[in-house]
């Protein structure tokens, strides 16, 4: 621990980057991803090095409920993009787990395929309970992956709820998928899915009730409000098991990647993630601040306000103050 600990930062950023032909640059990039893990002070410097290579990686989410094909369709994906003779990292964060690591999400998905391919880098990550978890997180890993030369960068989030929707939606594209017999209307009525897609994947699709789980969703997207018109998400019907499919796919993310060019959305979108970036940082060091003061004072303070002694505004001021 140690040891590593005395690589200088500049000398992992410029191993990171090396490539991934070369073996020490899988370990530094991986040193990168857990040094957001742990949340550790040296990431102001990781950052600044790596601030003048970022900006280039296609960065791609893709979310949908436990069991639907997430990780057979990464798999896939991945498969179609080294045809195409990208680099690709593969990041699955766990926003339900409150453990790290490696095993629990490397096991998890079968990525076994990919390997023995050093143009492939796949971690896992989980939120480790610190402050601001995995949306505090899971751009600083994005960021890392793009600085460190990735041309694509998957996020796949597991579990259900909102907070991995909002993961997704850091992404350039999302993908959200769907699968038959899976409670069909309700996946398509969870929180926030019908307006973060850029493209649907109906997997499954050679099972039955897969073109009605495609009918669903199309009734669905025409009647949701969406904020961007220009783009209207495909509903694409893929067998991930098979392969087949995903050439359709990966042309989808194409067209909707030129579009996102094109449009102006992509900057848009890109200034967004900065921002959420920015916001969960300096929300991270405001609580960090405060536990320099003790917990027990935001306790004193918070009994104060439950009593009436206080009023919550002058609690807040005390505590930024
Ligand atoms: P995740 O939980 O969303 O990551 O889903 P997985 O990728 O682990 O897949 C869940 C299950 O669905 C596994 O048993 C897969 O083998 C199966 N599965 C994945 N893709 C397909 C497919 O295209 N067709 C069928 N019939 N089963 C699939």
């Amino acid at each position: 621990m140690s040891a590593r600990r005395n690589i200088e930062v500049p000398d992992l950023v410029a191993a990171a980057r090396a490539g991934l032909e070369d073996s020490r640059s899988v370990r530094a990039v991986a040193r990168l991803i857990s040094l957001v893990e742990e949340a550790s002070p040296r990431l102001r410097e990781v950052m600044r090095a790596l601030a003048p290579y970022v900006g280039h990686a296609q960065v791609i989410g893709i979310t949908g409920a436990p069991g639907v094909g997430k990780s057979t369709t990464t798999n896939a994906l991945v498969r179609e993009l080294r045809a195409a003779g990208r680099r690709v990292a593969v990041l699955a964060v766990d926003p339900s787990s409150p453990f790290s690591g490696g095993a629990l999400l490397g096991d998890r998905i079968r990525m076994t395929d990919h390997a023995s391919d050093p143009g492939v880098f796949i971690r896992s990550m989980a939120s480790r309970g610190h402050l601001g978890g995995l949306s505090w997180s899971t751009p600083q890993a994005i960021r890392v992956l793009d600085g460190a030369g990735f041309d694509v960068v998957l996020v796949e989030t597991v579990g259900v709820g909102q907070s991995e929707v909002e993961i997704a939606g850091l992404a350039d594209t999302t993908l959200v998928l769907l699968a038959p017999g899976m409670g069909d209307g309700i996946q398509a009525a969870k929180a926030g899915i019908l307006e973060i897609g850029d493209l649907y994947v109906v997997n499954k699709a050679d099972r039955d009730g897969a073109a009605k789980v495609r009918r669903d969703l199309r009734s669905a997207l025409a009647l949701a409000a969406r904020s961007e018109h220009a783009w209207r998400p495909p509903v694409l019907m893929v067998t991930a098991q098979r392969h087949q499919g995903l050439e359709d796919l990966a042309a989808e993310i194409e067209e909707h990647r030129a579009w996102l060019e094109e449009s102006g959305a992509l900057a848009a979108r890109r200034a967004r993630r900065a921002r959420e970036e920015v916001e969960a940082i300096a929300v991270a060091a405001l609580r960090s601040r405060w536990e320099l003061q003790g917990r027990d004072r935001l306790d004193e303070l918070a009994s104060a306000v439950a009593t009436g002694t206080m009023d919550p505004y002058a609690a807040a001021d005390e505590l930024l103050g």
